[in-house]
């Protein structure tokens, strides 16, 4: 399998930064396999996006806290058929609210789909990249999870997760040759900032340090970094993409 290009899995790979990853992974010359929720239509444009630049991409609904669904993903699509070169944990929800509130449902449902998700997807890939000895796990956590942010308990929870579940992989999976990082960025102009109100937004732009939001190209910039052969002495570490908001 090692004449094949390499393909790279991202997960919710329609919209917002997972877009913006997949772009790039296209053009740093991955095929991209990218994944989505139920927005058929925006992830096929960001595969006509992909295909119309000259690269390789298709888009699978797959609901990633669903593990019967992605080990099936996995066995049709990429078990023996691809070169796991990266999988990207990109997808991932908020349902806000403050603790005394909060819904059992909403907490399950964060953890669910931003936590348990990328568990499960990660599992799935390390059964083929350790068989490869190759391959680049990042995981998309948050700002929120290394901070806490009041209002997010369960999606502060799911982030800090996925950062404690990034530095268990990358012990199990470094003697296969297998990296497992963590990209936490600050704040993004996406959808999910654009729902916060403007005295929050307002509150946050003036403590960070390089005075603007990221940008989702910021996001993936950092991912193509961990993911490329630059970064294969790097594992197990949370690179922060958030204007100095937290250090
Ligand atoms: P977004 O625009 O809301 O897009 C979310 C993506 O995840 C969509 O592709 C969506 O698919 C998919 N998705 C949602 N639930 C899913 C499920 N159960 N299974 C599979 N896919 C699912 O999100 P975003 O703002 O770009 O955020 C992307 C990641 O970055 C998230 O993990 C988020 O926590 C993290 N993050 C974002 C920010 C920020 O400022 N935006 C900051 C820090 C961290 P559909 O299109 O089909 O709905």
């Amino acid at each position: 399998m090692s004449d094949l290009v390499s393909t790279a899995l991202v997960t919710g790979g329609s919209r917002g930064l997972g877009k913006s990853i997949a772009l790039a992974l296209a053009r740093a010359g991955f095929q991209v396999y990218l994944t989505y929720a139920s927005k058929a239509a925006d992830a096929e444009a960001v595969v006509a996006e992909i295909q119309a630049a000259g690269g390789q991409a298709k888009a699978f609904p797959l609901n990633v806290g669903n593990a019967e669904d992605v080990a099936g993903f996995f066995q049709a699509e990429i078990k023996d058929k691809v070169l796991l070169g990266a999988l990207v944990n990109n997808a991932g929800i908020t349902k806000d609210g403050l603790i005394l509130r909060m819904k059992d449902e909403d907490w399950d449902a964060v953890l669910g789909v931003n936590l348990r998700g990328p568990f499960i997807c990660l599992r799935e890939a390390a059964k083929i990249m350790t068989r490869q000895r190759q391959g680049s796990i990042v995981n998309i956590a948050s700002i929120s999870g290394q901070m806490g942010v009041p209002g997010q308990a369960n999606y502060s929870s799911s982030k800090a997760g996925l950062i404690g579940l990034t530095k268990a992989a990358a012990k199990e999976l470094a003697a296969r040759n297998v990296t497992v990082n963590a990209v936490a960025p600050g704040f993004i102009v996406s959808d999910m900032t654009d729902a916060l109100d403007d005295k929050t937004r307002d509150q946050y732009l003036s403590q960070i340090p390089l005075k603007r939001f990221g940008a989702a190209e910021d996001v993936a910039k950092a991912v193509i970094f961990l993911v490329s052969e630059n970064a294969t002495y790097i594992t197990g570490q949370v690179l922060a993409v958030n204007g100095g908001l937290y250090c």
